[in-house]
């Protein structure tokens, strides 16, 4: 073993998040190790409440520190419109947007990284669940315009075909395999508002 087993606990620790090679790893448990103790007692806390004080929304699924999200406890948005997104970067990027007034559903797993993510069971279900309530009257798919993104888009579509709820999809005027939260607010809005009624016909944008 090449450095004492504090060190290299801490670098496969670092390891294990998304991106971050052996190499990378290495270089900030070494910057730990140069770093002054309180910073380094800070961040140990903030990784910790970070996981233990956040939840997922009741409702929607999205990070949230109380049972229901800000913007499922705000009456003023509209439950009628429901936007399915993939994580909670998606929720954040249309929201600093501005541009929609309905609220929201998480599909994936809020923490997981995306590589081959596809809708979470209980998030199918609990969007089923809404729509069955009869409160929701149009579900905006929001999901990528990659093969994920679509994959997510087509499953959803199939998990509400007993439903005669009102299914779009965001304009395909988003560039192919650009992520929701790359975009620009304005290029998003445009993508809202030109949403169409959304009924399978997209094709994932690269072959299997
Ligand atoms: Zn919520």
């Amino acid at each position: 073993m090449a450095f004492p087993d504090p060190l290299e606990r801490l670098i496969r620790a670092l390891e294990r998040f998304p991106g971050v090679g052996a190499r990378s790893a290495e270089r900030m448990a070494l910057h730990v190790l140069r770093s002054p103790r309180e910073e380094v007692a800070d961040l140990a806390v903030a990784l910790r409440d970070a996981r233990l004080q956040t939840l997922r929304c009741e409702k929607c699924g999205n990070v949230t520190v109380d049972p229901l999200c800000n913007i499922c406890a705000d009456p003023e948005r509209d439950a009628s419109l429901v936007c399915v997104v993939e994580g909670p970067r998606e929720v954040e990027k249309m929201e600093s947007a501005a541009i929609f007034p309905g609220i929201y559903h998480v599909l994936l797993e809020a923490f997981a990284p995306r590589e081959g993510a596809s809708p979470e069971p209980a998030a199918l279900r609990s969007l089923k669940e809404r729509v069955a309530s009869g409160v929701v009257k149009e579900i905006v798919l929001a999901t990528a315009p990659d093969r994920e993104g679509e994959g997510a888009a087509l499953i959803v579509l199939e998990a509400l075909a007993d439903s005669d709820v009102k299914i779009t999809r965001l304009a395909r005027g988003l560039p192919v395999g650009t992520r929701l939260e790359y975009l620009h607010g304005e290029i998003l809005a445009e993508a809202f508002r030109g949403r169409r009624r959304f009924q399978g016909e997209t094709k994932p944008t690269t072959p299997d």
